[in-house]
């Protein structure tokens, strides 16, 4: 129908314009849907502390189960009553190996007070959507659902399974972590060849869509804290040896503390597309990091934290304690110090370097919680990094994909780790000026949000078929 009335002239070609626009979207009927799901999901309360799953993971259910999936390929369980999560399986003709799409329900907690409007409410204002999980992670979770029952409505039979799994608790990987429980309890609810998931997004700016992203591996998050303990005493008897100023003389050496500039296959690959979106010598210095030269790679980590954290592991202090009396010497004093390591580097190689660093015996180095799990980067698929190039040019061509690694983790490192390679494709385009996952007002762009559902829609038609 489309086509028919762009071969008309004059006052249709206003019409095609704004048709071929309107050709990166879903139908009307299926963003509506996905709009009611959408205000569904954001609208309860799955803060990872205060909040539960549970209620969620039904309504998922539930709605699946009205669309017509069999009972018994709805599974809600999880790691406590209140934590639980919800699989589902997308019968194909079961050619090929099953496709995992994930979603966390959970969200960052959300103070009231630190909003302009009730982080409970879907709210869309000035072309956003508005309210804590929008971005991270209900709007991926939200399309899985909508496509998968538009799917279904169209009688489509993929070559493999599609199996979708929202789950609990992705933020804070408490010991109610959904994947971790479904991998040791129910593996066979989710057992895959490979997953797409949250973690890779579209970077925009000023409207302008600079890449697609494709997340492959990502840091290691670990925690040390250092502690200095001493006897302690009357503070109107002070002696030299005082546990705050030794603490302090740790602290700065860990704030000089700079890990090594390390490269690997898919950072390389992300600095050579960077290099193509800029201009003049900054340009000149995203190539040359490619080719490891020391000074282009101090002037890139310099010209960005985003970058430098690209570059190398890194170590931050975030949270200080110390002392127990105003007028007692201190006994104690604490510095945890949060660590994002390269996936080729140990969490025990950092631990070392720190004490190296910090060169007191005094200060004790120890992990903060246990020792952590590192996840290995997934292969580069060729059939995962194709389907998804197609998908972008079909949509909007001249944008590169861009295999990265990202900072923060997801729940890809388990599934990873039990050897289930997974990517992070959202085609959700985002302000690279403007991120506010976790933060307050958090927002995505309510055009980008409904593109994503088309995106997501084409790759695992391309991903499964
Ligand atoms: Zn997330």
């Amino acid at each position: 129908m489309v086509r028919q009335a762009c071969e008309k002239p004059a006052l249709i070609l206003l019409l095609c314009v704004g048709v071929a626009a309107a050709q990166n979207v879903r139908p009307l009927e299926e963003q509506k849907l996905l709009r009611a799901i959408y205000k569904e999901m954001v609208e309860h309360n799955t803060s990872y502390t205060t909040g539960q799953t549970t209620a969620a993971a039904e309504a998922v259910a539930k709605r699946l189960r009205d669309a017509g999936f069999p009972a018994a390929d709805i599974h809600v369980d999880g790691a406590a009553p209140h934590k639980k999560n919800v699989v589902v399986r997308y019968r194909g003709t079961g050619v090929k190996k099953p496709l995992l799409l994930l979603a966390h329900l959970d969200v960052v907690e959300a103070k009231r007070s630190d909003w302009e409007h009730d982080p409970f409410v879907l709210r869309e204002e000035g072309g956003y959507f508005y309210g804590r999980g929008t971005g991270d992670d209900k709007a991926q979770g939200s399309i899985w659902l909508a496509n998968l029952i538009q799917y279904r409505k169209e009688g489509w039979k993929p070559e493999r399974d599609l199996i979708v799994a929202w789950t609990a608790d992705e933020e804070g990987w408490g010991k109610y972590n959904g994947v971790s429980w479904l991998l040791k309890n129910h593996r066979d609810w989710i057992d895959a060849e490979f997953c797409v998931n949250e973690g890779g997004w579209g970077e925009m700016s000023q409207g302008r869509k600079l890449m697609n992203q494709v997340q492959v591996s990502e840091k290691t998050f670990v925690t040390f804290r250092l502690e200095v303990r001493n006897p302690g005493g009357h503070s109107s008897v002070p002696v030299k040896e005082n546990a705050i100023y030794r603490l302090a003389r740790a602290i700065e050496k860990v704030s000089q503390l700079e890990f090594p500039a390390k490269l690997n296959d898919v950072t390389r690959g992300y600095f050579e597309s960077m290099a193509n979106l800029y201009d003049g010598s900054l340009r000149q210095d995203l190539m040359n990091v490619t080719r490891g030269d020391a000074a282009a790679i101090a002037r890139v980590a310099a010209h960005s934290a985003a970058w430098n954290a690209t570059l190398r592991t890194t170590c931050v202090t975030t949270m200080l304690d110390g002392g127990h009396a105003e007028n007692a010497l201190p006994q104690t004093a604490g510095v945890l110090v949060n660590c994002r390591v390269l996936p080729e580097e140990s969490a025990a190689s950092v631990q070392e370097a720190l004490r190296r660093a910090v060169a007191d015996d005094q200060v004790r180095i120890g992990y903060y919680r246990e020792e952590p799990t590192q996840g290995p980067a997934s292969p580069m698929r060729e059939d995962v990094m194709a389907a998804t190039r197609k998908v972008t040019a079909s949509m909007w061509p001249g944008v590169p994909v861009v295999p990265i690694m990202v900072m923060g983790g997801t729940d890809g490192m388990f599934l990873r780790l039990a050897g289930i390679p997974t990517y992070g494709v959202m085609g959700l385009f985002l302000d690279r000026d403007d991120l506010r996952f976790h933060g307050s007002n958090e927002r995505i762009g309510v055009k980008e949000f409904y593109e994503a559902q088309e995106f997501l829609y084409r790759l695992v038609k391309q991903l499964a078929q």
